[in-house]
């Protein structure tokens, strides 16, 4: 399995260097070894921006979320059938969708991964992540995948269209996807505002699925680099709702603690 034509969703077949469908609209493979699947664009930035990516691929690096990056690909392995085709539905810089190609070539070997990302940028480093991954610039809300193609779809922090992950999986495929829990960084909040919210909790359930399991996992993280306060920092949407004096304060610090919160919620296509 692998992309479909984002115009027709007719199968693409590999000639050198450039993909082709049926219906002769090709798409040409990026030097960094990803396609642009996405139409009716042309160059700009979309989606995070590169100081954004840079941010998470150094906090990510350090280890910080490995026991989520540890859950999530141990769960999609044990869903995934042996010999499937596995999609991350936004895969940021590859941080997930490279441990989860890892488990489950260790396991099989003949599983084949697709990820793509709205942000060029951040698909190229998950280009440079692993080579094993298929990559595609392209958007959630109009997959370049053909319907009923794809065995686990995953999901860890993006946005995305539920109507989508239904059409692109097989029936009972599965999908798993990551979201932030009510305490998720809420230390990082209290030292940004002065009044934090903890996070609304999601509601559980989507039309077409039936839910097979709901669990979260949290622990605290301690940060004590000024690299890594200011990665973390970053990374979320804090950095740009921030006053400039607030990021100082925080960036000034010496030692950040917080809670993180993710949870894991497992739904089967019916
Ligand atoms: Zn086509």
């Amino acid at each position: 399995m692998d992309f479909a034509c984002p115009k027709c969703k007719g199968e693409l077949i590999l000639d050198t260097n450039t993909k082709k469908c049926n219906n002769g609209h090709s798409y040409d493979r990026a030097k960094a070894g990803y396609y642009n699947l996405l139409l009716g664009v042309k160059g700009g930035t979309h989606g995070d921006n590169a100081e954004m990516v840079e941010a998470r691929r150094a906090f990510l690096s350090r280890g910080f979320y490995e026991p989520l990056a540890d859950r999530l690909s141990a769960l999609v392995t044990e869903l995934t059938p042996v010999v499937g085709c596995v999609l991350d539905a936004g895969c940021g810089e590859g941080y997930y969708t490279d441990k989860v190609e890892h488990s489950l070539r260790a396991r099989d070997g003949d599983s084949n991964v697709l990820a793509f990302d709205i942000s060029r940028d951040a698909v190229k480093y998950a280009a440079k992540r692993n080579r094993n991954l298929s990559l595609a610039v392209a958007t959630s809300y109009d997959m370049p995948l053909s319907d009923g193609s794809v065995d686990t779809v995953f999901n860890a922090f993006s946005p995305l269209a539920i109507p989508e992950v239904s059409r692109v999986l097989k029936l009972s495929g599965r999908f798993v996807m990551v979201y932030p829990g009510r305490e998720h960084l809420f230390g990082l909040k209290s030292v940004i505002y002065k009044t934090p919210y903890k996070n609304e909790p999601e509601e559980v359930g989507l039309d077409g699925f039936k839910l097979l399991s709901h669990e979260t996992l949290s622990y605290t993280v301690k940060l004590n680099t000024e690299g890594d306060i200011r990665a973390l920092f970053m990374m979320t949407p804090y950095a740009y709702r921030t006053s400039r004096e607030d990021k100082e304060r925080v960036l000034s610090l010496s030692e950040v603690t917080t809670e993180v919160e993710f949870v894991i919620d497992v739904y089967e296509k019916i």
